[in-house]
């Protein structure tokens, strides 16, 4: 297998030369940038003012959706209607959010704790990847109108510390936004890249290297401790904190101002436009700190005012926090701050001077600063898709699987094992469980290809993993893993971990297929993405009634003597709604339905949990 990527225009194998965009979606704020005349720049909005795209949408009326600066504009006044931080939800499930549902403006939907989270807007409910293609779609356009050609193909950054699914799921956003993205690159990865730092062909660098990347953006803290060698990135270690970043600085200011007009925190609660007015106020301040002594302005006609020096000792223990990161990241990393050759400075948060002095104070060398800290990812984003575009000498050629690989699960759908273009060797796994009592067979059909449903995927082969010992439903944990040699051969092997029962096959996935086809396959799964995901949502959506359908009617049974007569029947109608929307075709009515069934019935869950255990207390023996 060698190093391909698809011409999605004509739909034949790519020549050199084309432009592939690279793009840094972040949390706070999205870029773009594309390769110009050997050099990476990033494209600014329509007025030439701003690389920067607030990664916000806003549903305004009827159905228009707005993304950018004009939606951040709406999150004060409509902050149901306004989405924020969808990063942080990006493949998660309700379970890895719950604690900082009161972080979100906007509904964050708990319908079943495992599967992933959705955001009901208005009427309609959407994913984390649906939310994420807009702003890459707004980003693409972007790039194109600059470019005046069409752009198909992307390089996207993450977090070093994302796992598999959250990968996943922002593939899919590429998909979805209409982008081949040929590669998820680690946002520490292209910053040390958009620094020349490991990248083919340079000299200043020794043989290995050792750098850390310190990434302080609006909400998040990101340390990541990487080790080159010969252009390949290994990650020792990464650390951070989720909740912290310039936005934490804001808040500092503004808690200072409050103070200082004796003016009650409630306020900002109360009256949003005034908390808007401060918090601006507090941010523009924070921004002309990072060049100016002092700054004076005028909040609801008081006059405030903050210095330097104030502003660095209200952030002190917040730039502490961050260096305890750094010395857990050190620590996990098993080296000490002498071994690190560089540092290299990412994040809008790290124009701070006293930021910048701290880390080169607690690391014992200057920091790299030069380039401007909010491109630095995009820009290494750009340098890594030019470098797959084959316009870049000295390269290595990693060896990577054309397309994906996976299983299919419930309703026919596609779960994606192992990614296209992961870099071979390479080994994935994932748990399944059962979804019939006592079933004792499981049925694993391998199949290749991007597309949401597997009848439109290539069926490599399939077994069955017979003799599982009987249990309830959901109890079986099958354990399936798919392991790709520098060969080409797939084994896929299943194993139920609570018998040890297991089962394996071998496959050359490449066997029987001309590149060509291959990039039939691919051009097919961008056409269809939008249709794909309207089947794979509405798939999902009944599979999750059937669910909720199926313990609705057990938690009736069960708890008959704690229930009132009125609590019955509202729980008969709702689930009898729900099974109604269920055979229908709109995944938005069935989530409406779900949404309503759980509204209700959870506080009465609760309820029969408390009597349950007080039951239980009262046999038992202290
Ligand atoms: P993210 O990676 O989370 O999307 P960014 O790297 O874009 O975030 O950082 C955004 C943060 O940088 C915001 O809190 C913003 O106020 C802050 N920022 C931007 N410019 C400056 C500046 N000149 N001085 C201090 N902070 C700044
Ligand atoms: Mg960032």
């Amino acid at each position: 297998m060698a190093t391909i990527s698809i011409n999605l225009k004509e739909g034949d194998i790519e020549r050199p030369g084309e432009v592939i965009a690279g793009i840094d979606l972040g949390t706070t704020n999205s870029l773009v940038a594309y390769m110009k005349d050997g050099a990476p720049v990033c494209v600014k909005d329509e007025a030439g003012k701003s690389a920067l795209l607030p990664s916000v949408l806003h549903f305004a009326s009827g159905d228009t959706i707005i993304v950018g600066e004009h939606a951040r504009e709406q999150l004060i006044k409509s902050p149901a209607d306004t989405i924020y931080s969808v990063k942080r939800l990006m493949g998660k499930s309700y379970q890895d959010v719950r604690g900082f549902e009161d972080f979100f403006g906007y509904k964050v939907i708990d319908d079943d704790t495992e599967s992933l989270v959705k955001i009901r807007v208005k009427d309609r409910f959407y994913t984390p990847v649906e939310l994420s293609a807009m702003i890459l779609k707004e980003l693409k356009e972007r790039v194109e109108n600059r470019l005046n050609q069409p752009v198909t193909k992307a390089v996207i950054t993450v977090p070093a510390y994302f796992n598999d699914n959250q990968r996943q799921a922002t593939r899919d956003a590429g998909k979805l936004a209409g982008l081949d993205v040929l590669r998820i690159v680690n946002e520490p990865t292209a910053a040390a890249l958009a620094y020349g730092i490991g990248r083919p062909g340079e000299q200043d660098s020794h043989e290995q290297e050792t750098i850390a990347v310190y990434d302080l953006g609006g909400g998040t803290f990101d340390i990541s401790i990487l080790q080159i060698e010969n252009g390949i990135f290994e990650v020792l270690s990464t650390n951070g904190d989720t909740f912290l970043g310039g936005d934490d600085f804001d808040q500092a200011i503004v808690n200072y101002w409050l103070e200082e007009l004796s003016i009650d925190k409630k306020l900002l609660t109360e009256e949003k436009d005034f908390g808007q007015e401060i918090r601006l106020a507090a941010e523009s301040a924070k921004k002309a700190l990072s060049s100016h002594e002092s700054y004076k302005s005028a909040i609801k006609g008081s006059a405030v005012s903050i210095t330097r020096s104030t502003f660095e000792d209200l952030i002190a223990p917040l730039v502490q926090r961050t260096l305890d990161c750094c010395r857990n990241a050190l620590r996990d990393a098993g080296i000490g701050t002498e071994k690190i050759d560089k540092v290299v400075m990412v994040g809008g948060s790290t124009r701070v001077p006293v930021v910048r002095s701290a880390v080169a104070g607690f690391f014992g060398k200057p920091v790299f600063d030069d380039l401007d800290p909010d491109e630095v990812v995009a820009l290494g984003a750009a340098i890594q898709a030019d470098i797959l575009a084959g316009n870049q000498q000295d390269l290595l050629l990693l060896d990577i699987t054309p397309l994906s690989l996976g299983i299919e699960t419930i309703g026919g759908l596609m779960d994606v094992i192992i990614p296209r273009n992961s870099k071979i060797p390479t080994k994935a796994g994932r748990q399944y469980t059962t979804s019939v009592d006592g079933q004792k067979n499981l049925k694993i059909s391998v199949f290749q290809g991007e597309r949401d449903l597997v009848e439109h995927n290539r069926k490599l082969g399939e077994f069955i993993l017979r003799g599982i010992p009987p249990m309830p439903a959901g109890l079986p944990k099958i354990d399936i893993q798919f392991i790709l040699n520098a060969d080409g051969i797939l084994t896929v092997r299943a194993r139920e971990l609570r018998s040890d029962l297991a089962q394996e096959i071998e496959i050359r996935p490449t066997y029987g297929i001309s590149e060509e086809q291959m990039a039939t396959m691919l051009l097919d799964s961008i056409k269809n993405a939008q249709s794909d995901m309207t089947v794979r949502g509405l798939l999902e959506a009944r599979n999750e009634a059937s669910n909720l359908l199926n313990s609705g009617e057990k938690f009736l049974k069960q708890n008959d003597g704690i229930l009132s007569e009125a609590e019955k029947a509202t729980t008969n109608a709702l689930l009898k709604a729900l099974h109604e929307a269920a055979k229908g075709d709109d995944k938005d009515v069935i989530h409406r339905a779900i949404d309503e069934l759980n509204d209700f019935t959870s506080p009465l869950a609760h309820r029969a949990m408390d009597v349950t255990i007080r039951d239980a207390m009262k046999g038992k023996k202290v």
